[in-house]
């Protein structure tokens, strides 16, 4: 499963920045999850409220989720686009040449502390 790869990336990498910082407690993470990145918010919460049990650390954590639309650009008209919607057809002209501009994105963004 995808999303298990990727929470036990984040309990990796918060669990590092806590240990640097000194950080006893972790409050809640914040993740910004593209729109097309193929990780499913839901399933990501699942993981993680079984994973963070396993670290002290970050037992209490809450897991924020911030979605970033997907969005495409058009080479030949400039146009941009929702990517769900329109995929790689550009609305406006037709044309195929276009590229994701974002939500592919995976970030952590933020931990909070107590
Ligand atoms: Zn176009």
């Amino acid at each position: 499963m995808h999303e298990l790869g990727v929470v036990f990336y984040v309990v990796r990498d918060v669990k590092q920045t806590a240990e640097e910082n000194a950080v006893e407690r972790v409050d809640s993470v914040t993740l910004q999850i593209g729109e097309v990145s193929g990780i499913i918010p839901e399933y990501l919460t699942d993981c993680w409220n079984w994973a963070r049990r396993r670290e002290a650390v970050m037992e209490e954590a809450e897991l924020v989720i911030e979605q970033i639309d997907a969005l495409s650009r058009c080479e030949d008209c400039g146009e941009e686009y929702a990517t769900v919607q329109h995929a790689k057809i550009c609305p406006r002209c037709g044309s195929g040449n276009t590229y994701l501009v974002q939500g592919n994105e995976f970030l952590i963004k933020e931990i909070a502390v107590c």
